[in-house]
């Protein structure tokens, strides 16, 4: 599921799209599985929150480390600012897809589907077609 959730697609049956409609937006449900997004529980967009947070702050971090250590001992202080503040921009724009599959992986590993959101993911994909 975690190998599924880095590629965007859906943890639970793979599928490419997901619950996404294109790169910024995502229906209720998966297309493939009809698993909910939020699977009912609220608060369920802070776990995405979280780690993209980590991710990004991670990589920032691991550049500006590398950056550092391939300049020193003469640090370009603008540029290296500027580039970072930059990366800070685009890096969450990049893994903000990625961050919401992969926390419906790690969901679904620690609270697995009960029966009834099965079933209620499979009425859902039976009204869709
Ligand atoms: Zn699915």
């Amino acid at each position: 599921m975690i190998r599924r959730s880095l590629l965007r697609h859906c943890p639970r049956c793979g599928n490419h799209r997901a619950w996404f409609t294109n790169w910024f937006k995502q229906s209720d449900h998966c297309i493939g599985c009809g698993i909910k997004r939020t699977r009912d529980t609220n608060g369920h967009e802070l776990g995405s929150i979280t780690i993209a947070s980590v991710v990004n702050i991670t990589l920032i971090v691991i550049a500006m480390g590398v950056a550092i250590a391939l300049t020193a001992p003469d640090v370009p202080v603008l540029t290296l600012y500027i580039v970072l503040a930059s990366a800070a921009l685009i890096f969450p724009i990049l893994t903000w897809p990625m961050t919401h599959t992969v926390w419906m992986a790690i969901d679904l590993i620690v609270r697995p589907m009960s029966s009834g959101e099965a079933a209620d993911a499979q009425a859902w994909l039976e009204n869709q077609s």
